[in-house]
């Protein structure tokens, strides 16, 4: 088993107390990009700390890990919980491709809107543009290079990682495990 990595890592955010702005950051984030990675990982984001202190008196923030267990299914539990991975193109929200909004499967949060969400042929479902007052973010190094992971702001439920190597208008990828995901339609 991969051992979990509890805590939230702020590497990012000291860059930003030295005084470097976010372009600087993005770009000494590329620059310590191993040559030959998939993907380079998307800048931190400052606000990611707000939007988690929006919702610290949430009753969601007071789930017990058993809570989270017996809530959720054994594959959700894995993804949101203990920063799992679903394999590949077996989420059937791949083919989900009527109007709505798609929201956290832990606490029913919205993080997307259908018209963010594009064919990246990675096999997760995937978007351009995420709620930004819902999500927060922090740097992990989980397969030996950094990485930027987001979650849920109100239940802090893993969803997935953000690349910049998505279409336009952001050039952003939210590369999200759609076990993580519960599709509302309009
Ligand atoms: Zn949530």
């Amino acid at each position: 088993m991969t051992p979990v990595v509890k805590g939230r890592n702020r590497k990012a955010a000291i860059g930003v107390s030295m005084g470097m702005n976010r372009r600087t950051l993005l770009l000494s984030a590329g620059a310590l990009m191993v040559s030959g990675a998939a993907c380079s990982a998307a800048g931190d984001e400052p606000e990611s700390d707000a939007n988690e202190a929006r919702f610290a008196g949430s009753s969601w923030r007071r789930m017990t890990d058993a809570q989270w267990r017996e809530r959720l299914s054994a594959p959700a539990y894995q993804v949101l919980r203990r920063e799992g991975t679903e394999r590949p193109g077996t989420s059937p929200l791949l083919e989900e491709h009527r109007a709505g909004a798609f929201v956290c499967a832990g606490c029913a949060l919205p993080l997307f809107r259908s018209e963010w969400k594009y064919a990246s042929g990675t096999g997760w479902p995937s978007f351009y543009q995420i709620l930004a007052e819902n999500h927060g973010t922090k740097t992990d190094h989980l397969i030996g290079y950094p990485r930027t992971e987001y979650h849920c702001a109100r239940c802090l439920g893993h969803q997935g990682h953000v690349f910049n190597d998505g279409p336009r208008p952001t050039g952003l990828r939210y590369c999200n495990n759609g076990v993580a995901l519960q599709f509302v339609p309009a």
